[in-house]
């Protein structure tokens, strides 16, 4: 275990390592990386480096742009690729400007700052992310949506074509020190799932930020193209990245109650509450693109409908059966192409909102809510998602609280390029409009 600059020093030497690639994320959850020779070693672990942040999405203005990259000796691992002569280790990294502040809009400070809001209530906050993903041909070196398999849910041999590679990744990541759980065909033709144990809030993103670029490049080595994208297929599932939420207080899970109705306690039903409440704010980060949205209707096993429920998996939040430690909400609505840091954060800042506030969640649905008429919905009060990433950008625009709890700068910055996105979308004439109207009108 890797705590601080002399065990690094320690393992680069053992390991011979001879280049580090610092990485951080830009506010679109997209690795940034540059790469130093083990040289500049010291230099990075007590000044740090240097960088452009005018040139990095959502970071600064032009006239402030010299940040500093400081890693986080934590989380220092050899990175699988490279060879034995070349020996390549990655740490990831906090933003700091040059007078020595924490960046406020780095999304790993955002985190940080949430789950200090949490430590500071006595609640250890932990995440378990589900990250679906789809594995493509490729056609003159050009990804195809072409699946590489026509498995479905749970799908062995001969039909599921992807074991060696899903086992490659599974094998890689548990090299990165991931606890892998269990990984498997989906539902859709050529999609896959790999679950990895639940942990803290902020290695857990990390962690989701490693897993999607482990897969992507193990993939390219089977001459595949993997994705993240949210529905690449109209016809079929698109990929969700369910999140497992629990609270732990003095060790001990803080959503299990022995005594209580279905054995939650009231904190988790406040928290619940509180994530319902912004739910509508939570999905332009958690669904950041125009893409996102064709995820989010009804007949692929995704959330449309704002309720929770026990096991039934047709609900927005559901409580999985394992109780004891294993208490935990499911949140189904985030996909995989969210920044994981800011997601987790804006979930976090939600539900502990609604423990101050002891906030209560409406009704449970203990139906399949798919199956309620537009009438018997409209009588309960059922909200839905957002239905494009306009409209929740309207609902991020209204809320104050995560406008306080992201800062301003990240909440401006996350609005400013989700509007962007459904300019460039709805400006555009797409083929289906013209296969629809060229002749019929
Ligand atoms: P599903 O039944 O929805 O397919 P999975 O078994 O695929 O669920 O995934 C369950 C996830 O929940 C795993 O990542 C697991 O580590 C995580 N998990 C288990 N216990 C907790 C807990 N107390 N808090 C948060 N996450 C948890
Ligand atoms: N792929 C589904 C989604 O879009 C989820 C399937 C499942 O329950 O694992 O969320
Ligand atoms: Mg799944
Ligand atoms: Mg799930």
């Amino acid at each position: 275990k890797i705590n601080n600059k002399d065990d690094v020093i320690k393992a680069i030497e053992t390991h011979n390592v001879k280049f580090i690639r610092l990485q951080f994320t830009d506010i679109q959850g997209i690795v940034k990386d540059v790469e130093i020779p083990v040289t500049q070693i010291q230099k990075a672990l007590t000044t740090g480096i240097s960088f452009d942040g005018s040139s990095v999405e959502g970071m600064v203005r032009i006239d402030e742009s010299d940040m500093v990259l400081r890693p986080d000796t934590q989380t220092f691992a050899i990175l699988p690729w490279g060879n034995d002569k070349c020996v390549v280790a990655r740490m990831i990294c906090d933003v700091y400007l040059p007078d020595g502040k924490a960046f406020e809009a780095d999304p790993r400070y955002v985190l940080k700052k949430i789950i200090k809001e949490a430590e500071d209530m006595g609640y250890q906050f932990n995440v378990g992310p589900e990250l679906e993903f789809f594995l493509f041909a490729k056609e003159n070196g050009k990804a195809t949506t072409i699946p590489n398999d026509y498995g479905r849910y749970f799908e062995f041999a001969p039909t599921d074509l992807a074991e060696d590679i899903r086992r490659d990744i599974v094998l890689t990541l548990t090299d990165l020190n991931f606890d892998i759980e269990a990984s498997h065909h989906e539902v859709a033709f050529g999609q896959h799932e790999i679950d990895f144990k639940y942990g803290d809030a902020l290695s857990t993103a990390d962690n989701v930020v490693t897993f999607k670029y482990v897969t992507r490049t193990i993939a390219k080595t089977y001459g595949l193209h993997a994705t993240f994208m949210p529905k690449p297929i109209a016809t079929e599932n698109g990929s969700g990245m369910h999140i497992n939420l629990s609270l732990s207080k003095e060790g001990k899970n803080a959503f299990y109650d022995p005594d209580a109705d279905m054995q939650i306690s009231d904190i988790a039903r406040h928290f619940i509450a509180g994530v319902l409440d912004h739910i509508k704010a939570i999905s332009c980060i958690a669904n950041p693109l125009v893409n996102s949205y064709k995820r989010l209707i009804p007949g692929y096993e995704a959330p449309v409908y704002i309720t929770w429920s026990g096991a039934n998996r047709s609900s927005l939040i559901r409580i999985p059966s394992p109780r004891g430690n294993s208490t935990r909400t499911e949140l189904r609505s985030p996909d995989p192409s969210c920044n994981p840091y800011l997601t987790f954060a804006a979930i976090l800042a939600a539900g502990l909102e609604g423990i101050k506030n002891r906030n209560e969640p409406p009704k449970i649905m203990d139906q399949n809510v798919f199956d309620l008429t537009p009438g018997e919905l409209k009588e309960r009060s059922i909200e839905t998602l957002p239905s494009t990433i306009n409209e929740s950008c309207d609902c991020l625009e209204k809320d104050e609280l995560l406008r306080e709890k992201l800062g301003a700068h990240v909440h401006d910055n996350i609005l400013r390029l989700a509007r962007a996105e459904w300019d460039a979308y709805r400006t555009q004439v797409h083929e289906w409009e013209v296969n629809r109207y060229l002749n019929a009108f």
